[in-house]
């Protein structure tokens, strides 16, 4: 058991001044007060707030960051994934799991403390099982582990090319999958990490266009039977194409077919969710299923305006994800969740209201309690019974220093001159000190070599 006083811990009513946190020995918080413990404490100085929750990743992705920014013809998110079909036609387990540490460092080192893995690359480079099927989902939850970030692995079922059920194509067949290799996957990975607290596993079905009807009914049987509250993630109404594809093969929108044909509830995370009607908001609002907002790829990819505004109004959950990681950062989501609605609207503070004047607080508060809910894990609230995931902001950093305690959560996100982020703890183990990851050196090296290797 070890004992912190922090000298300001954030919550989403206000802050505690200082604040004493006992962690026990599995990076729990066992006890929270605001008078100092008997025992010997380590102070903590600066703002504590809780870790945020990526809610949606695909690692390997990180290294094509910054690939795709050269136009080739009519370029849109479908020319955007034949590019990344390419990339995908040459990575091998060692870059797969050299890529995902670098990149889950560079999160503990932005102030995420756990991602959602949605974990779609499955087969070797000719499309076969590797001699363990389970082999790139291993490197993913390896790296997470090495870099001591908490994760939730959401084994992938893509099992169709389009909403006519076609088998997927010859570029996808490393992501091909049906209901029961996945299923095995899931109760693979259940049993190999089910005492590892920083680990859960969920499901991703991968889209409506990559899964039939039958095929989803049948993967969701088979994780509820594995696991009843295991997190479910699926993509949705991403693109404007596959809205109007869903409408001529189901007669409905993506969203509306989902939760009519679907018990779809809090334990399921919507990824975009970008073209939805009012009667979907409120639909999706009803189920008390999060929506997974990835607003940096969604500008990358020209995905379209998730609408934000009115998924607030309409009282739906939400969180954040880095999605192909063309950024890292917590802060940068969220200042463009708010920037497209003020270039939109033309006004100020658009996300904020009365109740929470604070944009940067309540966009903040909104992100962590939804990822945590998304992820399945007790993450995003410094309470008794939640993990000692946390960061630490330094005061003392240029974009905070002599701001009001209640101004620092604007300042992290809306100042953009480098990052306060000075300390990082997950599980109670601390992971980034004064800034650096405390593997950084040995991520960035296995990264370049991959990089090197994929060049050839
Ligand atoms: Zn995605």
């Amino acid at each position: 058991m070890t004992v912190y006083e922090l000298e300001h811990l954030w919550r989403p009513e206000g802050f505690v001044s200082p604040a004493w946190v006992d962690v026990d020995a599995s990076g729990y918080i066992t006890t929270l007060g605001d008078s100092p413990p008997s025992a010997r404490s380590e102070r903590v100085a600066g703002v504590v707030v809780p870790g945020v929750p990526n809610l949606h990743s695909h690692a390997f992705q990180r290294a094509m960051a910054g690939l795709a920014e050269h136009r080739v013809g009519q370029d849109d998110f479908w020319s955007w994934r034949q590019a990344m079909y390419g990339f995908v036609e040459r990575l091998g387990p060692e870059d797969v799991e050299a890529i995902a540490f670098q990149l889950y460092v560079e999160m503990l080192e932005a102030g995420y403390t756990s991602v959602g893995e949605f974990h779609y690359l499955h087969h070797d480079l000719g499309g076969e099982p590797y001699e363990s099927p389970h082999e790139l989902a291993e490197r993913v939850v390896a790296a997470a582990h090495r870099a001591g970030i908490g994760i939730t692995i959401l084994p992938v079922l893509y099992a169709a090319s389009g909403f006519d059920g076609s088998p997927p194509r010859a570029e996808q067949r490393r992501f091909a999958t049906t209901p029961e290799l996945v299923a095995r996957e899931i109760e693979h990975l259940t049993r190999v990490w089910r005492t590892d607290p920083n680990v859960r596993v969920g499901l991703a079905p991968h889209s409506l266009r990559a899964v039939p009807p039958p095929a989803l009914s049948e993967v969701l049987s088979a994780a509820r039977a594995i696991d009843p509250r295991a997190p479910i993630h699926i993509h949705v109404a991403e693109q404007a194409l596959e809205v109007e594809a869903s409408v001529v093969a189901r007669g409905r929108r993506p969203v509306e077919w989902l939760c009519d044909s679907h018990a779809v509830d809090s334990h399921w995370c919507l990824v975009h969710a970008t073209h939805v009607t009012p009667a979907e908001l409120s639909a999706i609002a009803q189920s008390g299923a999060t929506v997974g907002l990835c607003p940096s790829t969604e500008a990358n990819l020209g995905d379209g305006r998730a609408p934000v505004l009115a998924a607030l109004a309409a009282g739906v959950p939400f969180g954040i994800g880095s999605d192909s990681h063309v950024s890292v950062s917590p802060t940068e989501e969220l200042r463009l969740l708010e920037y497209v609605e003020r270039l939109n609207l033309q006004q100020r503070n658009v996300l904020a209201d009365e109740l929470h004047p604070s944009t940067g607080a309540r966009l903040f508060a909104a992100a962590v309690a939804g990822g945590a809910r998304a992820l399945g894990r007790p993450i995003g609230a410094l309470t008794p019974g939640g993990r000692a995931d946390w960061v630490v902001l330094d005061t003392d950093h240029p974009s905070l220093a002599e701001k009001p305690l209640e101004r620092v959560l604007d300042a992290w996100v809306f100042c953009n001159h480098g990052s306060p982020v000075r300390d990082v703890m997950v599980g109670g183990s601390w992971v980034v000190r004064d800034g650096r990851h405390r593997e950084r050196d040995a991520a960035r090296s296995a990264f370049r070599s991959a990089l090197a290797r994929l060049r050839g």
